[in-house]
Parts: C-alpha cells; sequence; structure tokens
C-alpha cells in the first residue's frame, strides 16, 4: 500500500483532522504535502457532504443540506519541479470505499447515497418536474450495489473521483468570478441560482488563518463546477487504471481530489445522482515539460479511461428530441434532447411498479450511458439514454406480455422522502 499522505480519521469532522483539506479553489491554498515526479501516494476521501447525509429512512438530511461546505477535497498535493504550462500526468492506481474495519459515524463505509435535491436548495437536471428531496441509501457488497429503497435493481460500481484538478492561478481565478458573476447578474433571482459565489461562510481553506483566511475566503471559487482545471468534472469513465493529463497553472500544480462516487450514470442527472462514499485513492504522478503548448492542451484535461467497467451487452435505450412538455419548438436545443429522453426511460419504468423519483435515481446512479446522437438535423438535436438490462433482476424489455410488476408480494418500498 503507498504511503498515506491524507490520512482522515472515521470519527472526527473534516475540519477537526490532523490535516485539514479544503473546499474552495484558490492558488493561495498552501499544499499538505509535497510528491516527487513518479510516486505514489495513498488519499483519503471524505464523502462531499463531510457526514451530514445519514444512512436512514428520510430525505430531510438532503432537502437541508448546508451546500455551502462542499465539496470536501483532499489536499493540495504540490508536485515538485511543476511550473505553470506543464502537463501534470495522474495514474489512477487505485480508488474504493473505506474499508470495513475503518468504519466510524461520519466515514459512509460500506454503503453511499443517492440524492434528489429539492428546488431550493440545489436543484437538478429534471429539478422542474421533481421539486422536492429525495434520497435511497445503496449497499456495497464487494463490487455490487443494491438499495433497500429502490427494489429489483443491482449493478457492478464504477468506482471514480468526481472531482479531481489543479489549482487556479489567480488570473484564472478572477477570470472564473468575472464569468460566473456576469452570468449571475443575467437573473439574479433565479431559483435555483446560476452559478454560485465566493462564499467565506463555510469554507475550508486548509492552514490558512486570519487575515489570509479572510481574503482568500472572499474570493476562492466554490468547487461545483468543472472549470479549466479540470474540477467538478463527474466523469464515471475516471476509473482505477485512469489516466489523466491536468494543465498546470501555478508553480507545484496543487492538485486535489474528493468526491468518491461507487457508480455514476451519465450527467449524474439528479445533482447528487452518483452513489456517493468516503474512500481511498492512489495516485501516481508525473510531469511533460511545457506540455500545454506541445499538446495544445492550454485548458481542460484530456485523458485516457480506465478500462475496468462492467461488460453489458444488452441496452434498452430511450430517444428525445428538442421539444418541450409542452409541445414547443427549440432549435438544436441537446440539453433539452437529453432531458426528454430522460423523462421517457422515467415514465417507462413507472409502468414495472416503480416511483418517478425511483426511476430517476436509477437514472443517476447506475452504469447509465448518455449521448448526444445527433446535433445537426434542423431544429432538433437527438439525444439518447442507455440502460443496461442486466442491472434489473425481471425483464425489463417490451413484449407482448405487458410489463412485469416488481415485488408483487411485498409492494414496492417507498423512497425515503
Ligand atoms: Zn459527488
Amino acid at each position: 500500500m503507498p504511503e498515506v499522505l491524507f490520512p482522515l480519521d472515521s470519527t472526527k469532522r473534516f475540519t477537526e483532522q490532523e490535516i485539514i483539506g479544503h473546499n474552495r479553489w484558490h492558488p493561495e491554498i498552501p499544499p499538505v504535502a509535497e510528491v516527487r515526479p513518479g510516486q505514489s501516494f495513498r488519499v483519503h476521501c471524505r464523502e462531499w457532504f463531510d457526514g451530514h447525509i445519514h444512512n436512514d429512512d428520510s430525505a430531510d438530511d438532503v432537502r437541508h443540506a448546508p451546500l455551502e461546505i462542499v465539496h470536501a477535497l483532499s489536499g493540495p498535493f504540490a508536485v515538485r519541479g511543476a511550473e505553470p504550462g506543464d502537463l501534470l500526468v495522474v495514474d489512477i492506481l487505485d480508488v474504493g470505499p473505506i474499508p470495513q474495519e475503518d468504519s466510524g459515524p461520519l466515514a459512509g463505509q460500506g454503503w453511499g447515497y443517492t440524492g434528489i435535491f429539492s428546488r431550493t436548495n440545489g436543484g437538478g437536471f429534471l429539478t422542474d418536474f421533481f421539486p422536492d428531496a429525495y434520497k435511497a441509501i445503496w449497499d456495497f457488497t464487494g463490487q455490487r450495489a443494491t438499495s433497500r429503497h429502490i427494489p429489483g435493481v443491482s449493478f457492478t460500481g464504477m468506482i471514480h473521483p468526481g472531482l479531481m484538478g489543479t489549482a487556479p492561478s489567480a488570473k484564472l481565478l478572477a477570470r472564473w468570478n468575472e464569468r460566473e458573476a456576469a452570468l449571475r447578474a443575467t437573473d439574479p433571482d433565479r431559483v435555483p441560482p446560476l452559478s454560485l459565489p465566493p462564499l467565506a461562510d463555510g469554507a475550508i481553506l486548509g492552514s490558512l488563518r486570519g487575515a489570509d483566511f479572510d481574503r482568500v475566503a472572499a474570493e476562492a471559487a466554490r468547487t461545483a463546477p468543472p472549470r479549466e482545471n479540470g474540477g467538478n468534472q463527474d466523469i464515471k469513465n475516471l476509473t482505477k487504471g485512469t489516466r489523466v493529463f491536468y494543465p498546470v497553472y501555478v508553480p507545484g500544480a496543487n492538485l486535489s481530489v474528493g468526491d468518491l462516487h461507487f457508480s455514476q450514470g451519465d450527467g449524474e442527472i439528479t445533482f447528487c445522482g452518483a452513489i456517493e462514499m468516503g474512500g481511498y485513492i492512489d495516485l501516481r504522478v508525473d510531469l511533460i515539460k511545457d506540455g500545454m503548448e506541445a499538446y495544445g492542451v492550454s485548458e481542460n484535461a484530456i485523458f485516457l479511461p480506465g478500462n475496468v467497467a462492467p461488460q453489458y451487452s444488452e441496452w434498452l435505450a430511450f430517444s428525445g428530441i428538442s421539444v418541450t412538455t409542452d409541445g414547443e419548438q427549440r432549435y438544436l436545443d441537446s440539453q433539452l434532447a437529453f432531458q426528454r429522453a430522460c423523462l421517457h426511460a422515467i415514465d417507462y419504468l413507472t409502468r414495472f411498479g416503480y416511483s418517478p423519483e425511483q426511476a430517476y435515481l436509477i437514472l443517476g446512479a447506475a452504469p447509465i450511458e448518455g449521448r448526444f446522437s445527433g446535433v445537426v438535423d434542423i431544429p432538433n438535436s437527438c439525444a439518447t439514454v442507455y440502460l443496461p438490462t442486466a442491472i434489473f433482476d425481471f425483464d425489463v424489455r417490451p413484449s407482448a406480455g405487458g410489463p412485469a410488476r416488481i415485488d408483487p408480494g411485498r409492494g414496492v418500498p417507498k423512497t425515503a422522502r
């Protein structure tokens, strides 16, 4: 096992640890350790809400989740010799849930959760149709996930970090703040908001204290969006075996990681759509000097996805076009087309006895594939969403006999509401 450079005590909050991570992006957040090119190291990661979501049957914790404290990130790790203009090579050697024996109330070990966030606290991809909060707890048995809140489904996890990235330069951070503020100004009262401003309340900035803390907290970027540095990309294919190439914007690169997912569907559509968990990740870093210019990767990471994924040979796919549920024609709106494909899939799954919320949670959490299939055929773009038929323990395909009903004897347990 590689040396643990960022340990977490499962019985303590993120801010009470021996080494304290961070939950904002800023070039002046001090590194917690320095690593050499070629070095492998282990990092413990807290689930993104630092233990505020509980293994129970109520969604009150999701409904009132403290969004100002996310994401609990481990790091930053300075890489010796890294300079702006380099590409930072990051290999994901291993990634998994916290071992059962390290059990603690805040770890999220042996289980994870998927949440539908309420419209007034986070929202989600289909928040117009699902304005209230729901939650499903998933149990892990080896690589398999099952949920007492969603019967009839089990699948192999594609474990990956939802969030990983390098620190922005002061110039890049200023650009983020400027463009995101400009977007917010177009509709400042929108719920959910168009973007999130820097927020000192709830900020965790590693070892920074006093006046430095106050200054950095006032300008540090929130971690919700993916940006040029990587960040919250929520790419389900960043599994074990992945190699990512991140742009380096500050001396040392200052790599951070967190928001581990046991599994996730493309799009992470419920906003907390993955199976969120605490865990560990083993990384190895290296440098390509001046790689940003050499490869034209001046912003946004490129990567070689891992090859650890469940093998499915059959998929039931749903398509959607850029026409609203009210019948209004939109021009090549792929976001809308993908929403419509997801809504068709949800509607279909309810015919088997699932509630719409259960179906929505399945699309967020299971290894669902999403694609933009056609983006040029005016006026409709076409998006598709693919469900592996094997994740259901009944026949989910259409047939002359009509849809089977799940758990006819027991009825369908309600999703945590
Ligand atoms: Zn996440």
